[in-house]
């Protein structure tokens, strides 16, 4: 066995190839927050047609482009309806409460996904006494739901009655491309139905900086004045801009390897005694198990791993999670599984 290191912790891991270094290295840059800069210009266009979108902003992360969707569509005060498992609930340092002043209603479902109707009756009445309902948040692929799609239709449900209730909608899609090009539709055929969306250019695209918030022109311009406010203005920002524009050029196809290493892994460890996962669950490139606790918790799993070169996250008591992207190849995945059945028998008879 080598040294070599299948990091499956997140695709947040992943490094700029030569090709993209060489892409950001001939960037041309200006300076962003004097509005002139080429690259920045051009890679908020590209998002914001791929998204079919009037306007983007182009955000140091994922974190910052939740944030400027929420504070620029809600007021202080306000709720935000949203699944109790979302990204932004769980892993953003309660931004949306500590900076834009919002409450969230919960609304549950399975691996991350709910209804229309759930809607109705989470919306607060026009009383004196309540918060008020403003935006619902729509998180695609979902991530604690295990890298979960939603259906389009399913989408365009919830949003057209979160519309009639006068409520927005905000969709958090950091891996929106993985569920597209899983399902081979357009990411219009998404964004159409949301008032909002944010996509990450440093996770499975392997980008090494940055996100962006579409939307219409107006929304778009407060996003870009709470980004300003937030700190998240960048000068010659045009260098790690091409990296996501590279990115877009020719790192989104490829995300069906990393579902298909995904299915693969899952299907392998799936037989291995002591860890339970439906591997029928597996949609994209994310996978979560479970390991017996006669093993062991999930973090103790996940430290004799690292000691045989695997790394991923503990995400529960007993719940492991392995992402894969870029830089994680077939016979890796195939070896990071043997690993795994590995460790188990071996810690079996321990
Ligand atoms: C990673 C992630 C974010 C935040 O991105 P950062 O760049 O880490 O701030 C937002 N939403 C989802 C679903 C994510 O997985």
């Amino acid at each position: 066995m080598g040294t070599e290191v299948i990091d499956l912790r997140s695709d947040t891991v992943t490094k700029p190839t030569a090709a993209m270094r060489e892409a950001m290295a001939r960037a041309e840059v200006g300076d962003d927050v004097l509005g002139d800069e080429p690259t920045v210009r051009a890679l908020q266009e590209k998002a914001s047609d791929l998204l079919g979108k009037g306007a983007a902003v182009y955000v140091p992360s994922g974190t910052m482009a939740n944030l400027c969707a929420i504070r620029s569509q809600t007021s202080h005060g306000d709720e935000i309806i949203a699944h109790n498992e979302s990204h932004f609930y769980f892993y953003e340092t309660g931004a949306f409460a500590a900076v834009a002043g919002c409450s969230v209603r919960f609304v549950s479902g399975l691996r991350g996904l709910f209804r229309a109707d759930d809607l109705d009756p989470l919306v607060r009445p026009p009383q004196i006494h309540f918060p008020q309902s403003r935006l619902v948040v729509i998180e695609n692929t979902h991530n604690r739901g295990g890298g979960s799609i939603w259906p389009v239709e399913q989408v365009a449900a919830v949003a057209q009655r979160a519309h009639s209730l006068g409520l927005r909608v905000h969709m958090d899609g950091a891996r929106l491309m993985n569920a597209c090009i899983a399902l081979g539709v357009e990411p219009t055929a998404y964004t159409r139905h949301v008032d909002t969306v944010s996509m990450c250019f440093s996770k499975g695209l392997g980008a090494p900086v940055g996100s962006v918030v579409a939307g219409d022109r107006e929304t778009i311009e407060r996003v870009h004045r709470f980004r300003k406010m937030f700190g998240g203005t960048m000068r010659q920002s045009g260098i790690i801009a091409a990296g996501a524009i590279y990115a877009l050029d020719h790192h989104v196809k490829r995300l069906a390897e990393d579902h298909a290493n995904a299915k693969r892994f899952a299907a392998r460890i799936a037989r291995v005694p002591g860890i339970s996962l439906n591997a029928a669950e597996v949609e994209t490139n994310m996978v979560f198990f479970d390991v017996d606790a006669q093993w062991g918790t999930g973090r103790q799993f996940a430290r004799r791993l690292e000691r045989e070169g695997v790394r991923m996250f503990d995400t529960g008591p007993q719940r492991l999670r392995a992402v894969f992207h870029l830089d994680v190849s077939a016979a890796q995945t195939d070896r990071a599984a043997e690993i795994i059945a590995q460790v188990m028998l071996s810690s079996a008879v321990a």
